[in-house]
């Protein structure tokens, strides 16, 4: 991966790094973006299907549910073809877990808090996923709290999620396995943050970041960029699930945009474009729109800013790699901060594609 742009607002916390199938998680290795399938796992084809659609969004890692014995006997396949790292999500049966494995799936994530007996067979657990070379997600949820941490806290506090998953991470390391990660997941940002800065306190492990049942997609996006906005600016969060009651690509697209965002990962296109406002001279929101949609699936760092008027315009689109400032019917093309042509409105989203295109071929894809 090319070197990141900085700067980044802290430096990672540092944590072990672990494996899970050939992306590794924690330490200096990027942080990477996950999701989960919405197709029933022991429907082989759709779940590959959308798999494919998942990898192709730039999906890292990729969780899929095993609710039946049909879904555990669809793992192998599953994870032999897939692109990318599968991770087996099991709840209420530790058999699955060992099927999950057997498989070959990259890691398994259990949650201590609604396997029963779980805690007796963390040794098996242990020995057959080291013999596999798996690693394990520990996947506290507030909605599935293990009930005696619920009798003693009340209800889904950070303090609980934390022990539960500081409880169940003991028993894995008095086994001697150290290939996991941890996830304490709320649907309350200021809980979800709490807890996970109070567990980075206690240990290296590497860190599963999620807002858990963050809701519809625009509600659901702006929990997780503000909850992993704080985690990551303070160097914690080693892979990410953005949850969205939305198509998982969506997930993987904000995903990507908040470590963007973050410099967590190198900028691809992105749009300056200006909120609009009664000084504009040309319609921004439709400019913005139809030269965002004409650059899709952009691979470069291209910055191109979409200004409505001479009041900043002039400003952000020399700042940009390509910009226009718009203003009385016309559009001012900035490329590398030098105007190269005035262009009637009409043309001024035709030129800022054309134009793109010629810069894009100058540069590097990240
Ligand atoms: Fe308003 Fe001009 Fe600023 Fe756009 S660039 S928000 S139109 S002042």
């Amino acid at each position: 991966m090319p070197a990141l742009p900085a700067p980044v607002l802290s430096p990672r916390r540092k944590t072990r790094k672990i494996k899970v199938g050939d992306v590794y998680v924690g330490g200096d290795a990027p942080i990477s973006v996950q999701s989960m399938c919405t197709t029933k796992t022991h429907d082989v084809n759709a779940t590959l299907q959308q798999i494919a659609e998942l990898t192709a969004s730039g999906c890292d890692i990729v969780r899929v549910a095993c609710p039946t014995q049909d879904d555990a006997d669809a793992l192998e396949a599953i994870a032999r073809k897939s692109n990318i790292p599968v991770i087996a999500d099991i709840h209420f049966q530790p058999k699955y877990v060992f099927a999950a494995i057997e498989a070959g799936c990259a890691a398994v994530r259990v949650n201590p808090g609604n396997i029963k007996k779980f805690d007796d067979q963390v040794k098996e657990i242990a020995q057959a996923a080291k013999d596999h070379g798996t690693s394990i997600r520990i996947g506290v949820n507030a909605g599935s709290l293990d009930p005696r941490l619920l009798a003693k806290y009340g209800k889904a506090t950070p303090e609980a999620l934390v022990e539960s998953a500081v409880w169940e991470a003991s028993l894995f390391e008095e086994h001697g396995f150290h290939d996991f990660k941890i996830s304490v997941k709320h649907n309350d940002p200021v809980v979800m943050v709490r807890a996970y800065e109070m567990l980075s306190e206690r240990g290296d492990w590497p860190l599963h970041l999620g807002v858990t049942e963050a809701g519809p997609a625009f509600q659901g996006t702006i929990k997780s960029a503000t909850a992993f906005g704080a985690l990551l600016s303070q160097g914690i969060g080693d892979t990410i699930r953005v949850s969205l009651s939305a198509p998982p690509v969506e997930e993987v697209k904000v995903g990507i945009q908040i470590l963007q965002s973050l410099n967590l990962r190198p900028r691809k296109l992105e749009i300056v474009s200006c909120p609009s406002c009664g000084r504009a001279q040309v319609d921004v929101y439709e400019l913005a729109e139809k030269v965002t949609a004409g650059l899709e699936g952009m691979e470069v760092p291209l910055r191109v800013a979409v200004m409505g008027c001479v009041v900043n315009g002039p400003g952000e689109a020399r700042e940009a790699d390509l910009g226009v400032a718009s203003g009385n019917g016309k559009g001012q093309i900035f490329v590398k901060g030098e105007v190269i042509k005035t262009v009637p409105e009409k043309d001024i989203v035709e030129t800022l594609i054309e134009e793109a295109m010629k810069l894009a071929e100058t540069m590097e894809p990240v």
